[in-house]
C-alpha cells in the first residue's frame, strides 16, 4: 500500500514553526514579489506567495511590471529592492519574458536577499556545501523526505530533468544527504532503465504522466515534481484511462492538473509518492517563507 506525502500537512508545520522566529524578530520579515507580464500561472504563484505572507504578518510589496518592460528597467527595480531596508527577501517570477535577460536579473539580486537560491554565490555555496538559501522546490523536497523519515543516505536517488531552478539542486541537495545520485535528461539514451535502478526516484521534466510503470520500480520513493494543465479531454481519457470520477471532474472544472509521475501507476507500484496536487507544490512557499525569515534573521541581528 502506497503511503501518500502529504505536502500540506508538511507546509503546515514548517509555518507554524516560522511563527514564533517571526515573532521576535524587532521588524517584521519583508518580501518583495516582481511579476513582469501576465503569465496566468505566474500570476496565481505570486498572489499565493504574497497571500502566505499576509497570513504571517509579513511585511509584503508585490511589484507588476508589464511584458514590455526591458531588462535595465527591471535591473533598476532590483537595484532599489537591494537598497530598501525593509525589503529582506527578492523575488523575481519566472519564467521572464524572452527578451529579458533573466541570468543577469538574478545576478543583480543582492545574494543575501536571494530567498530563490538562485544567485551564482548561492549556487556555489549549496554546491560546496557551505549555508545559504537553497531553492524552495527542492528544499521542500528534502523537509518531506526528512519528515516523512525516509532514508536518503546510501540510497540509489534518480532525478529526471536538470534545470537550475529544480533538477540540479535536487541532486546537490541528494547528494549532500548522502544518495548515490544520477541525473537524466532529454538526452538520456536508456531513461525507463536509468530510472528502474531508482530507490528515489524524482520526476522535474514538464510532462504530463510521463514516468509509468516502465521507469517506477516496485518500492521505490517517487517524488513528482512536475505541474501540468490538461485541458484536452482526450488527455485526461488516455491518462486516467477512462476512470469515471476523473473524466467527472475534468468535465466539470474545463481543466485537470497531473504531475510528471503517471497518476496510476506511480501509487500502484511505489511505496512512497507525492500525488499533485498536494504533495511538493505546497512546499515551495513554505520554503521560500522559511528563506525570507532566515534572510530576515541575518539581516536584523547581524
Ligand atoms: P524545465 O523545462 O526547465 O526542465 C525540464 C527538464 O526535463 C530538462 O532538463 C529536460 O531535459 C528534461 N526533459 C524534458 N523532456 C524529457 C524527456 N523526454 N526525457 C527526459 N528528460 C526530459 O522545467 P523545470 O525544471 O522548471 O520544471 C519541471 C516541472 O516542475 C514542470 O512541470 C514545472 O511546472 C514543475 N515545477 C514545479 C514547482 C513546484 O512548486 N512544485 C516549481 C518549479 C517547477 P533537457 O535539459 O535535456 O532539455
Amino acid at each position: 500500500m502506497v503511503q501518500l506525502l502529504d505536502g500540506k500537512r508538511v507546509r503546515d508545520e514548517i509555518l507554524s514553526e516560522l511563527q514564533p522566529r517571526i515573532q521576535a524578530l524587532p521588524r517584521r520579515p519583508g518580501l518583495a514579489v516582481v511579476l513582469v507580464g501576465a503569465d496566468p500561472a505566474s500570476e496565481v504563484y505570486v498572489s499565493s506567495k504574497v497571500k502566505t505572507c499576509g497570513e504571517l504578518g509579513f511585511f509584503s510589496d508585490k511589484i507588476t511590471r508589464p511584458a514590455t518592460t526591458t531588462t535595465a528597467e527591471l535591473l533598476a527595480i532590483v537595484d532599489q529592492l537591494n537598497a530598501s531596508p525593509a525589503i529582506d527577501g527578492i523575488l523575481v517570477q519566472m519564467p521572464l519574458p524572452k527578451h529579458i535577460d533573466a541570468q543577469q536579473v538574478l545576478s543583480r539580486i543582492a545574494p543575501e536577499k536571494d530567498v530563490d537560491g538562485f544567485h551564482p554565490v548561492n549556487v556555489g555555496r549549496l554546491s560546496i556545501g557551505l549555508p545559504g538559501p537553497r531553492p524552495c522546490t527542492p528544499n521542500g523536497v528534502m523537509q518531506l523526505l526528512r519528515r516523512y523519515g525516509i532514508e536518503v543516505a546510501g540510497k540509489r536517488a534518480v532525478i529526471v530533468g536538470r534545470s537550475d531552478i529544480v533538477g540540479k539542486p535536487m541532486a546537490m541537495l541528494l547528494l549532500h544527504a548522502h544518495a548515490t545520485v544520477t541525473i537524466c535528461h532529454s538526452r538520456t539514451a536508456d531513461l525507463a532503465a536509468e530510472c528502474q535502478r531508482a530507490d528515489i526516484l524524482v520526476g522535474a521534466i514538464g510532462r504530463p504522466a510521463f514516468l509509468t510503470a516502465d521507469h517506477i520500480r516496485p518500492g521505490a520513493v517517487v517524488i513528482d515534481v512536475g505541474i501540468n494543465r490538461l485541458t484536452e479531454r482526450s488527455q485526461v481519457e488516455a491518462i486516467w484511462r477512462n476512470e469515471p470520477a476523473i473524466l467527472a471532474e475534468f468535465d466539470r472544472k474545463g481543466k485537470l492538473l497531473v504531475g510528471d509521475t503517471h497518476p496510476i501507476d506511480a501509487p500502484a507500484l511505489a511505496s512512497a509518492w507525492t500525488p499533485v496536487p498536494g504533495g511538493v507544490g505546497p512546499l515551495t512557499i513554505a520554503m521560500l517563507m522559511s528563506n525570507t525569515v532566515e534572510a530576515s534573521e541575518l539581516r536584523q541581528t547581524c
